[in-house]
C-alpha cells in the first residue's frame, strides 16, 4: 500500500488534458496520454499556509531542501537520504553584474550539492518516493549528473539503483557512479537512446523509474532551487532568472517553485524565466521561434559540448515552453564557443566554478544584453547548475587563451627570476 500524502497535496494534473488524478491512482503519467501525459502535483495552498510561513521559515535552522516539506509531496513520515541537499548559497556577483549590464546578479550555486549538480533536489525526492512505494531498485537515463546524484542519494540511503548513462559522459561523472557503487550501464548511444532503454527496462523489471520528465515528482524537487533564492532575497522574486535547458525539467521546477510563493502571497510576480539552449541542442528554442507546438515538433540531432543540456527530445517540453510564455521570459541560443568561454569569465569573475551546461547561464545572459531582452536596473539569477570539476577536460579546453599566462619552471628561485617578467607581460 503507498504511503498517505500529507493534505498539503490536492491532485496530480495532466499537463495536456487538465485531468486531475488521485496522487495513489496513478503512478507516473495520465493514463490517457501515454508517456508524454506529464502530471502536475496540485497543492492545497491554505493547507500549505497551516504548515509554513515566513516567520517558521524564518526560526527553521534545517538548512536543506526538506525546510519547504508541506511544498513537497512526500508523506510525513518518508525517511530523508541522510546526505544534506538544498540551501546552497545565493552569491552576489557584481562584476558579472557589470559584464551582463545589470542592476545586480545573484550566483545560485548549486555545484555545491553533495554530488556537485542541480540534479540531488530531484535526486533526493527520487529515493523517497521509491521508499514510499516499496520498490527495491530505481532506475534512471541521465547524461551524467542526474545519475550521479541518484547514485549518491542511493549510497547515502542504502538503496540500490542501475543506471543507464551514454558511453561518451564525461569521465569524473561515470567514475562518482562507479564510486557510489551504482550497477551502470554504458549506452552506445546518446541520451535519448539511453532514455529509450531505460523507459523499457523499468517496466520490464518494475524498477521505480527516476527519469525526466516522466516521474512528476522530479520537478518538484528541482522547484526549491526557486523557493531559496526568494527566501535568500528576503521574500523578493528577482527580475529574470537565467538556466542552461535540455530535457526543460529544471526550469519547470524553478518556475512551479515561484508559482508556489506568488499563490500562497509571499513574493509580488513571478520572474522572467530565461532558458538557454546550446546551438547545437536547440529544440525548445526552434518551437519558439516557430511557434510550434512542441508535443508534436520532431525530435532534433542533438549535439553540444554542453552534454547536461543536450537533448534530441526534450523530455519536460510543455512544462518548459509554458514556464518561458507565461513569465514572458524568452529562449536564447548560444554557439559552444561562447559557453565554453563564459567558464572562465565566471570563475575569474567570481570565484564559481561551473562545468559548460552551467555556465551557460552567463553565455546566456550575455547574450540576452546583445538582444536588448534585459534593463539596467534588472536583479538577475544565473543558476549555476554543476560543478567544473564535472568535465575537467572542457574546462581545459575553455582555458586553451588563459593558460598562456603559466610559465613551465625548474624547481628552482633562479629559474622563477628568469622568467618573472615573462609571467605578468601575459
Ligand atoms: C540536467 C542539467 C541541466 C539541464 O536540466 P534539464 O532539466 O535537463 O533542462 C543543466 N545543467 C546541468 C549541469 C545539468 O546537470
Ligand atoms: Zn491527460
Amino acid at each position: 500500500m503507498p504511503k498517505k500524502l500529507p493534505p498539503t497535496v490536492k491532485a496530480l494534473r495532466c499537463t495536456i488534458c487538465g485531468r486531475e488524478y488521485a496522487p495513489d491512482e496513478v503512478a507516473y503519467v495520465c493514463p490517457d496520454h501515454g508517456n508524454e501525459g506529464i502530471l502536475d502535483v496540485v497543492y492545497d495552498y491554505a493547507a500549505v499556509k497551516a504548515r509554513l510561513s515566513p516567520e517558521s521559515l524564518a526560526a527553521n535552522r534545517d538548512n536543506t531542501m526538506w525546510r519547504y516539506r508541506p511544498l513537497l509531496p512526500v508523506a510525513d513520515d518518508t525517511p530523508v537520504p541522510p546526505l544534506p541537499v538544498g540551501w546552497t548559497p545565493l552569491i552576489r556577483a557584481p562584476r558579472i553584474a557589470k559584464l551582463g549590464g545589470v542592476a545586480e546578479v545573484f550566483l545560485k550555486d548549486d555545484s555545491r550539492q553533495p554530488t556537485g549538480s542541480f540534479k540531488d533536489r530531484a535526486s533526493a525526492l527520487a529515493v523517497m518516493k521509491a521508499h514510499e512505494a516499496n520498490a527495491s531498485i530505481i532506475t534512471t537515463a541521465s547524461t551524467g549528473n542526474a545519475a550521479a546524484a541518484l547514485s549518491g542519494m542511493c549510497a547515502a540511503a542504502a538503496a540500490k539503483c542501475v543506471i543507464f548513462v551514454p558511453q561518451s559522459a564525461p569521465p569524473a561523472k561515470i567514475a562518482q557512479l562507479l564510486a557510489y557503487g551504482a550497477k551502470v550501464y554504458l549506452v552506445r548511444g546518446n541520451y535519448d537512446s539511453a532514455f529509450d532503454l531505460c523507459m523499457q527496462a523499468a517496466a520490464e523489471y518494475g524498477w521505480y523509474n527516476r527519469n525526466t520528465g516522466y516521474n512528476p515528482y522530479m520537478a518538484e524537487g528541482k522547484k526549491t532551487a526557486a523557493l531559496e533564492i526568494c527566501e535568500q532575497l528576503g521574500w523578493k522574486a528577482p527580475d529574470k532568472v537565467f538556466v542552461g535547458v535540455g530535457d526543460g525539467c529544471i526550469i519547470s521546477g524553478l518556475h512551479k517553485g515561484f508559482k508556489d510563493l506568488f499563490a500562497l502571497g509571499w513574493i509580488d510576480r513571478v520572474p522572467a524565466l530565461m532558458g538557454v539552449q546550446a546551438e547545437g541542442s536547440d529544440f525548445m528554442y526552434q518551437t519558439w521561434k516557430q511557434k510550434a507546438d512542441p508535443l508534436t515538433f520532431p525530435p532534433i540531432n542533438a549535439e553540444t559540448a554542453a552534454d547536461s543540456i543536450s537533448a534530441c527530445l526534450p523530455r519536460d517540453r510543455i512544462k518548459a515552453s509554458a514556464a518561458i510564455l507565461e513569465t514572458g521570459g524568452a529562449w536564447l541560443r548560444v554557439c559552444d564557443a561562447r559557453i565554453l568561454s563564459a567558464i572562465p569569465l565566471l570563475a575569474a569573475n567570481s570565484g564559481v566554478f561551473a562545468e559548460p551546461a552551467a555556465a551557460a547561464s552567463l553565455a546566456g545572459l550575455l547574450k540576452a544584453k546583445e538582444e536588448g531582452r534585459i534593463a539596467p536596473t534588472d536583479t538577475v539569477a544565473l543558476v549555476v547548475t554543476g560543478s567544473g570539476l564535472k568535465d575537467v577536460a572542457a574546462a581545459m579546453k575553455a582555458c586553451e587563451d588563459a593558460r598562456s599566462a603559466t610559465v613551465t619552471v625548474e624547481p628552482s628561485l633562479a629559474d622563477v627570476r628568469r622568467t618573472a617578467g615573462e609571467l605578468f607581460t601575459k
